[in-house]
């Protein structure tokens, strides 16, 4: 991916290393499990928050930028690139709907965080928060996606944070409140149905934001877009559950197959439209 001219986003917030250091969720299968679902793609991770432990509480310990390891300053500028890179092309897209684009903050942090919808432990994994509108990555999620999922490449990781900024744009479009309500009203296995369908359009959003981003701004080469297939592919929940359990329980998938997956952001990167997004319209999506 060629991003290193990109325009670089004044929308991130720093919080590396600021402290709020505590228990992280333990290893073990369950954590390696709750990371990815919710990681790449922010269902409801409350289970795993706890509302203590505010960074706030504790001294702020400021680790200047200069301090940390070359990698990892190059990683939160390769994440500050896209994310500007995506406030380009949904403020674009709104503009051209009539509508104006309220661009998200996305917070970098180390180990836990405290955000409007709770304190969470990087074993959440990238999550957005549609209470205050911001996107939360620990780095070291990268690592994960790399080695423990089989999901290397820049590409892959660009996919991650579209994905994010698409369920802003959901926020933004007023469909996850409508998803929200309907689940209320709903069963188990049918909110959980509505919760994939979400998920996979945020997939769709992401797939629509690199269509845009190579036509406008030509950052893709050979073999990015098999990358963020794979990517895609390793975090659908039947290959997550086989993995984990060795047996796959679809009413209880909350994002989606790995085959649903790669196709809605199949079907955003090739439509650039985000009207072909509609996952709800969908009979099987
Ligand atoms: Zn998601």
């Amino acid at each position: 991916m060629r991003w290193e001219f990109g325009r670089r986003s004044t929308n991130v917030e720093d919080r590396r290393g600021s402290g709020v250091s505590g228990p992280v969720i333990g290893g073990g299968i369950g954590a390696i499990v709750l990371s990815v679902i919710v990681a790449l793609l922010g269902g409801d991770p409350s289970v795993i928050w706890d509302q203590g432990n505010a960074p706030s509480d504790r001294p702020q310990t400021e680790s200047p930028q200069t301090q940390r390891p070359p990698e990892e300053n190059r990683m939160a500028d390769f994440v500050s690139v896209v994310l500007a890179d995506t406030e380009d092309t949904w403020s674009s897209l709104f503009r051209q709907m009539g509508e104006t684009y309220v661009e998200p903050k996305l917070v970098l942090y180390s180990d836990a965080v405290r955000s409007a919808c709770g304190t969470a432990r990087s074993a959440v994994g990238p999550f957005y928060c549609p209470g205050d509108q911001k996107l939360y990555i620990d780095l070291s999620f990268y690592e994960d996606l790399k080695n423990r999922h089989q999901a290397p490449g820049d590409f892959a990781q660009a996919y991650v944070i579209a994905h994010e900024v698409g369920h802003h744009v959901q926020n933004l479009m007023g469909i996850s409140d409508k998803v929200q309500a309907l689940q209320r009203r709903s069963d188990r296995v049918q909110a959980n149905q509505l919760s994939v369908r979400l998920e996979l359009q945020a997939d769709c959003f992401a797939g629509i934001w690199a269509n845009h981003a190579d036509r406008s701004r030509h950052i893709l080469e050979q073999g990015d877009i098999e990358e963020a297939l794979n990517a895609a592919s390793q975090i659908g929940d039947d290959r997550l559950q086989s993995q984990a359990k060795g047996y796959v329980v679809p009413e209880t998938f909350t994002h989606g197959t790995s085959a649903q997956r790669v196709r809605w952001f199949k079907r955003g990167i090739q439509s650039g439209d985000p009207a072909q997004c509609n996952t709800f319209a969908a009979a099987n999506p």
